[in-house]
């Protein structure tokens, strides 16, 4: 019997209660006042926070959200409140009238990790920043409010600050007179919002700025204001004229193709270091996390994939900013829109390209990996409260929502598509959404009725496998080729048949050259359909999803996988040949191809690989594919061999060169696996020039297999004696081989000390280091022991991190999928935890999954 925290249940909000808040609720109004007068002094743990919150009320009672050390004075309607009532978390109101003023103050947490308002001070030059990241619920810890994403409404924030400081919100500032030292910035009323979208950054951030014009076809015009703000030790990394040429770019096509002027005024974009996500698009103040600042230099790839992340979060300042979901089940609604939007239009509108190539081989493989297991849901999934909510921020609700959308654009039409977007935002612009309200306006658009085909696409669980069912005759022509799907719901167990539009491509291998021998269009309604262009054919290579249109798992036929084997790198266009490698990678990855095969493609083909984007991921998969699915006794060998071919491209392309940096990175992929060929990796870590983060991994690498000493390790330091650079060296640290080194981090992790966000992220990696399983497989009682204590100690975020991080190393060598010690020990405390806190079991479930899937793996090496 486990005593469950009582402060969890505190934390969290139930949809029923949050829609009966909102029945009650009506049009609030806040003004919020931050004092930050003595942020920078570390013995401050908590500032004043004022809020003023006028609403009307159509019941006799409700409750306002506020974490907070202590609450100072609270008054309803001037009458004092009783806070003998207040939790740590709710405080009830009552009597509420039909017009209702509250005040008040409160003492809120500065936090270190990730969440509420985060503060940080730079190593190197002792500044301290703050910056806020409220996603779902962590407004109330900054201010008491309605926290639930309908009860929109309109805020006017001050903040005290030192006056020497950048402080920025949601909207212009209006006024900040100088009181000597301080200064009292007060901030326009933003339009109707919900409170996750809140945002501030103060402290004494590097700034630069750019305007930006909107000039249309009717003659109308929009002036734009564009910020962007570091810290001052990252400046000269920023890249402002790629990131403002970006930002236009977004601007331009957003305000064309969605029809509604950009709502928010002006665009700041904030780049902080301990930032638990990629970015968040708080309207008119876009949080990023500093690694998006590359440190010595990037590829195109990688200011692609930034490309990117610039145009999703812009795409939310319509979609999820100004139309938003009603509760949290809508996520995936803003999510999937923004995700689909970052690679469609990095590739409609910017010098990136290669959106759709990211999507098909690097985003989409987190869909197809979280789909599979046995913890996915509907991408309309039910949502009771915060803790599910949560959880949903995962594969399913972006990556698989993407790729649906992409299926839905691909079977109305782009122009439709669009045509519903507009059509959405017009109607329900500063409004909550469902799905209906979508499906209503992309219907009204297509002429097409969508409800079949949501409930075949959003409404079920689990991928579908398209296979291609391929006859030939003695010389090699096709005499029938008809595709089959098939799927089961992971939740309900029932079969699942989805409408699929897609391109097969087919491809004939002639003296070596591929050649392209017809594209062929296929409707896919039932469990099979025949593809009767294709007999006659001397097809070597079918690639089924060529231009990746639909959602689904697919296959190579045995010829198609010898073609592959010997000329995947020939497959054109570049979005196909993406496609083809993610076919491959995903019958790896399901247990369906040897790594080992895998490696052989690898390093035949990946050396004639044209386009850097693709070879960027294919760097990654290649460590992935010996780390995580070939069995330990084969690593070193298979490693070194892979190995050795980034080595010779990288010694083959001039150092600096885009080329060169993606095949030094797939050294350092393959560098942490053995300890071949130390002395060549440790040239490249300490090559002139080097990015720094690319140095800090090859690093990792030669400090995970014991080439590296800590002495060796401590120069690097010195060359980086940076915030960012002691994280990585911590990591690294950690990453040494040897039980004993395992044991010092273990204790680290778990002895209670305080820890920033990013210090645990780094000292999880570095214990996960795949060296040797044997390190981690003590661990095993004290992780069953921890999981039930990590999750009523830590953050959810946190807590979740430490149980995938944790997670003991398995190695087939100890046992197969049945008999496994580690995976059968996780199956046993699954069964005797049933009553556990259900966000809890699935952590532990999709880390017994992760587990599983290598080991399945690995068994088919
Ligand atoms: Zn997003």
């Amino acid at each position: 019997m486990v005593d469950w925290t009582p402060v969890t249940d505190a934390l969290n909000l139930t949809q029923s209660e949050c829609a009966q808040r909102a029945s009650v609720v009506h049009a609030p109004v806040y003004a919020i006042s931050i004092d930050l007068t003595h942020a920078a002094d570390p013995t401050a743990t908590t500032f004043t926070s004022h809020t003023t919150l006028i609403f009307d009320a159509t019941g006799e009672s409700t409750w306002l959200d506020l974490v907070a050390d202590s609450i100072e004075s609270a008054t309803l309607n001037g009458q004092p409140i009783d806070t003998s009532g207040y939790d740590g978390a709710r405080l009830p109101l009552e009597p509420l009238l039909p017009h209702n003023t509250v005040d008040i103050t409160a003492r809120c947490a500065f936090r270190n990790t990730g969440d509420g308002l985060h503060r940080f001070t730079d190593p190197q030059d002792n500044n301290t920043y703050l910056y806020t990241h409220f996603e779902p619920t962590d407004a109330r810890r900054m201010f008491a409010c309605f926290e639930q994403p309908d009860l929109k409404a309109q805020f006017e924030v001050s903040v005290t600050a030192p006056s020497d400081w950048q402080v920025r919100s949601n909207q212009p500032a209006v006024a900040s007179p100088a009181q000597g030292d301080v200064t009292v910035t007060r901030f326009g009323r933003t339009p109707l919002m919900s409170t996750y979208l809140v945002a501030l950054a103060a402290g004494p951030y590097a700034t630069t700025s750019d305007l930006h014009v909107i000039e249309r076809a009717d003659g109308s015009r929009q002036e734009i204001a564009l910020g962007l703000l570091c810290r001052q030790t990252m400046r000269e990394y920023l890249d402002e004229q790629d990131i403002f040429t970006v930002t236009k770019q977004g601007l331009d096509f957003f305000d064309e193709h969605f029809g509604f002027p950009y709502p928010w005024g002006k665009y700041d974009q904030v780049f902080v270091p301990e930032y638990n996500i990629g970015a968040m698009e708080n309207p008119g103040l876009v949080s990023w996390n500093e690694n998006f600042l590359y440190r010595g230099g990037a590829t195109k790839a990688q200011r692609g994939q930034r490309a990117e992340v610039i145009l999703h979060e812009m795409s939310h300042m319509w979609f999820g900013d100004l139309a938003t979901m009603q509760w949290w089940d809508g996520l995936w609604l803003k999510e999937s829109f923004a995700d689909l939007m970052g690679y469609q239009v990095a590739q409609a509108a910017t010098d990136y390209p290669d959106g759709w190539v990211q999507l098909a081989l690097g985003r989409k493989q987190w869909a197809y990996t979280e789909d599979q297991m046995p913890t996915t849901h509907p991408i309309v999934a039910t949502i009771p409260d915060l803790e599910a909510a949560r959880q949903n921020f995962d594969g399913i609700s972006y990556a698989k929502g993407a790729a649906t959308l992409k299926q839905l654009s691909t079977y109305v039409g782009t122009d439709q598509f669009f045509a519903g977007a507009r059509a959405y935002f017009a109607e329900h612009a500063y409004g909550s959404t469902t799905l209906d309200d979508l499906l209503t306006a992309m219907e009204g658009a297509s002429g097409e009725d969508l409800r079949d085909w949501a409930r075949a696409w959003w409404q079920t669980s689990g991928p579908s496998h398209l296979t291609p069912v391929v006859t030939r005759d003695g010389d090699g022509a096709i005499t029938a080729l008809r595709i089959e799907q098939h799927g089961v719901d992971h939740v309900t167990g029932q079969g699942i048949l989805r409408p699929h539009r897609f391109t097969v491509s087919l491809f004939a291998l002639s003296d070596g050259s591929l050649q392209l021998l017809t594209d062929l269009p296929v409707t896919l309604t039932e469990r099979s359909v025949a593809l009767p262009e294709a007999v006659g054919l001397c097809a070597d290579l079918i690639v089924l999803n060529a231009a990746d249109e639909t959602y689904a798992v697919t296959a190579l036929d045995e010829r198609s996988l010898a073609t592959a084997g010997v000329a995947l790198a020939q497959v054109t266009p570049d979005l196909t040949r993406a496609v083809a490698w993610s076919t491959l990678w995903g019958m790896v990855r399901d247990g369906g191809l040897s790594a080992a095969t895998f490696a052989d493609v690898f390093a035949t083909q990946t050396i004639s690989e044209p386009n850097p984007s693709i070879l960027t991921v294919l760097a990654f998969l290649g460590a992935e594919a010996v780390g995580t699915y070939t069995p330990q006794a084969d690593r070193p060998g298979q490693a070194a061999r892979l190995l050795q071919v980034c080595l010779d491209q990288a010694a083959r392309t001039a150092p600096g060169s885009d080329e060169h940096l993606i095949w030094v990175r797939g050294v350092a992929g393959l560098a942490a696996l053995t300890d071949a060929c130390s002395d060549e990796v440790a040239a490249l870590a300490t090559l002139e020039d080097l990015p720094t983060d690319l140095r800090w991994r090859l690093t990792n690498s030669l400090a995970a297999t014991g080439s590296w000493s800590v002495a060796d390790l401590d120069a690097q330091l010195a060359g980086d004696d940076t915030m960012t650079g002691r994280t990585a060296y911590a990591q690294a640290i950690a990453s040494r081989p040897g039980r004993a080194v395992k044991e010092q981090v273990w204790k680290a992790l778990t002895d209670g000390s305080p820890m920033s966000n990013d210090h645990r992220r780094a000292l999880l990696a570095g214990y996960r280091q795949p060296f040797s399983a044997a390190d981690t497989r003590a661990d095993l009682p004290a992780y069953l022991d921890g999981l039930e204590k990590w999750w009523k100690t830590l953050g959810q975020t946190d807590a979740e991190r430490m149980i995938a991080g944790l997670f003991p190393l398995v190695d087939v060598a100890d046992g197969d999928l049945a008999t496994h010690p580690v995976l059968t020990a996780v199956r046993a405390w699954l069964l005797e935890h049933q009553d556990a806190p259900s966000a809890l079991y699935r952590t532990v479930q999709k880390a017994l999954a992760t587990a599983e899937r290598s080991i399945n793996a690995q068994s088919a090496y």
